[in-house]
């Protein structure tokens, strides 16, 4: 948001006014917080018998869990929304009110409020703070919006089910999720911006072009690739690879099991052990799933002798890892349990460390430039100084290599942020945070230097000197893992790939049954120039094969019927660009292998 500070003025616990500006994370939780009172205040007149549970502030809007014994209807959202809007005209005061123990208890009684007297008992204060607007009173520590009336639009969004306390055995309770704004034209923005993220959700996509499937039979986030989708996987796996063996990186494979004793030496077992899988006895081993492919590189670099003349190496693979999340947080593509991480692991001279640095920073904007990823900033963190024992490793060693990093940023002109304590606990990392479809920003990609792991597996190169000196490690990832790349490329395109990716790129389309031989010979001297094609030869109407593989998003359409088999032509459609003329067949094949190799 570019746009002049919007004021809001809040009152806070002890009576004291203050303004926060809505554009800040600060200012938004307040205001939301308040809308959630207001909401709660509108469910309490309209559903007297309501009882109220807990209504934060979220990172994009409010909730409020409230028990009326029975969901919520659609209608039921609409008159709580104008009833908050009501309630926002009046302009009331919101004050605080310190109320004794007793006194709480004794309001909360009254209403049958028993969550909050359940809340209450785990509050030691004595007295309590609460904050009222006109007839309505909720335990709170605020701060509040001064007034009701600051709330200028509001919007009740979905409702669902919660349950008391996140237990599954307690209460099922109701929640309404809504947001909020000091202006009616900030929620008519978001509120687009919402359905524009739901028209691109990749679930919903992922699963209309057939890119892949969720089994329940297979398990929570494992999810299945359908063959457009591998197709489309496996055009990215290539492209990746293919550049950075063009980049002096070695390719290697490793398997997704390893002895426990790694991830001890690495330190994984103890900082990330919550994220692991259970370990598995066999034989007499205790094997894990890996959660990173870092140990195994390292096995790779220990095997061999390195001098100060074969630095850096460069190790890379499309490493398959597990990593346990929640059930909670599964989601489609982007959360997943197993994944493929474009890794890569640089062991150099710490005088390398600048020039490597640039070289993957230039990999990562052509990768970007190449997969039509325009919007991204970078994040330098760095360790805290105030801090020092959460980061391992020597002052002079952080110095040195968040002084490189820093170089090496201004070499290439790169404006960047600092998060200063963002640091990997084993060195600084720069990361690159890309825009998404729902307007957030994600970290994508990631350069981290390392010089702890070098130590705890004593890795060694041999310097002009004749001596072992330790190297440093930089941890790469470019394009992610394959699961959430994926998840982010068809949100971004909406689906429609540009035509170096599509799984699809041209479909024949044959006007009646007599034109299939000739679509079939088109379809062969397009693959003969490895374009991905498919000739519907089914007994349809041109129209509706033409709204087929429209909504499959299908790059090229090419009608063929007496004249084009005459004439050895194709008449050419586009997705976006629609009808585009009769093309001799060499000339359209030309065409689309030259946009394919430029990657427009
Ligand atoms: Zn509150
Ligand atoms: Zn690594």
């Amino acid at each position: 948001m570019s746009m002049a500070a919007q004021e809001i003025r809040i009152r806070l616990s002890d009576g004291e006014a203050r303004t926060l500006d809505f554009g800040t994370p600060e200012g938004r939780e307040v205001y939301w917080h308040s809308t959630s009172h207001l909401m709660a205040q509108a469910v309490r007149e309209l559903f007297p018998e309501a009882k109220l549970a807990i209504g934060p502030p979220i990172e994009d809007g409010f909730y409020y869990d409230i028990d009326i014994g029975r969901p919520f209807a659609p209608e039921d959202l609409q008159w709580i929304e104008k009833r908050m809007k009501d309630l926002a005209r009046r302009n009331l005061p919101i004050e605080p009110l310190a109320l004794s123990r007793a006194e709480a208890r004794a309001l909360f009684e009254r209403h049958g409020d028993k969550y909050k007297l359940e809340l209450l008992d785990g509050i030691p204060d004595d007295p309590i703070s609460f904050y009222r607007q006109g007839e309505f009173v909720d335990m709170c520590r605020g701060p509040h919006l001064g007034n009701t009336g600051q709330i200028k639009a509001v919007k009740l969004l979905s409702t669902g089910g919660a349950y008391w306390r996140g237990d599954e055995n307690r209460e099922q309770l109701a929640r309404i999720y809504g947001v909020s704004f000091p202006d009616e034209q900030q929620l008519a923005d978001h509120i687009h911006m919402l359905e524009e993220a739901k028209r691109r959700d990749h679930r919903k996509l992922g699963r209309e072009l057939e890119i892949f499937i969720q089994s329940e039979d297979a398990g929570q986030g494992i999810p299945l690739w359908l063959p457009r989708g591998a197709t489309l996987r496996r055009t990215l796996e290539r492209y990746i690879v293919d550049l950075e063996l063009q980049l002096g990186y070695e390719h290697v494979y490793t398997p997704p099991l390893a002895n426990v004793d790694l991830y001890k030496i690495s330190g994984h077992w103890d900082h990330y052990r919550d994220n692991m899988y259970p370990v598995m006895k066999i034989d007499n081993e205790e094997l894990v799933l890996r959660p990173m492919n870092c140990p195994h590189h390292i096995m790779i670099y220990k095997h061999g002798q390195h001098s100060y003349r074969d630095l850096p190496v460069r190790i890379a693979e499309l490493g398959l890892m597990h990593r346990y999340e929640r059930s909670g947080v599964l989601t489609g593509l982007a959360r997943v349990r197993g994944m493929v991480l474009n890794d890569a692991h640089i062991f150099c001279i710490p005088d390398q460390i600048k020039a490597e640095f640039i070289t993957v920073v230039e990999m990562i904007q052509r990768v970007y430039r190449d997969l039509g990823i325009t919007e991204y900033i970078y994040t330098l963190s760095r360790r805290d100084p105030a801090n020092k024992e959460k980061f391992a490793g020597d002052d002079a060693i952080w110095e040195n290599a968040e002084a490189l990093i820093v170089d090496a940023l201004r070499d290439l002109g790169l404006a960047y942020r600092e998060d200063v304590g963002g640091a990997a606990f084993y060195g600084p990392k720069l990361d690159i945070d890309v825009k998404s479809a729902a307007g957030k920003y994600e970290t994508l990609s990631t350069i981290q230097v390392d010089f702890l792991l070098p130590e705890r597996f004593d890795l060694a190169y041999i310097g002009e000197d004749n001596k072992p000196h330790r190297p440093v490690m930089i941890h790469r990832g470019v394009i992610s893992t394959l699961e959430r790349m994926t998840a982010f490329l068809i949100e971004l395109h909406a689906g429609a790939f540009p035509l170096w990716l599509a799984p699809e790129q041209v479909r024949v389309l044959p006007i009646a049954d007599r034109h299939v031989d000739y679509a079939r010979a088109v379809a062969a001297a397009l693959k003969a120039r490895d374009l991905r094609v498919h000739v519907d030869d089914r007994n349809e109407k041109i129209g509706k094969k033409i709204r087929e593989a429209q909504l499959m998003k299908t790059p090229y359409m090419l009608v063929v019927g007496d004249k084009e088999a005459e004439t050895r032509s194709v008449a050419v459609r586009h997705r976006s660009d629609g009808d585009l003329g009769a093309l001799p067949l060499d000339a359209f094949a030309d065409r689309a292998a030259a946009e394919v190799s430029a990657r427009r």
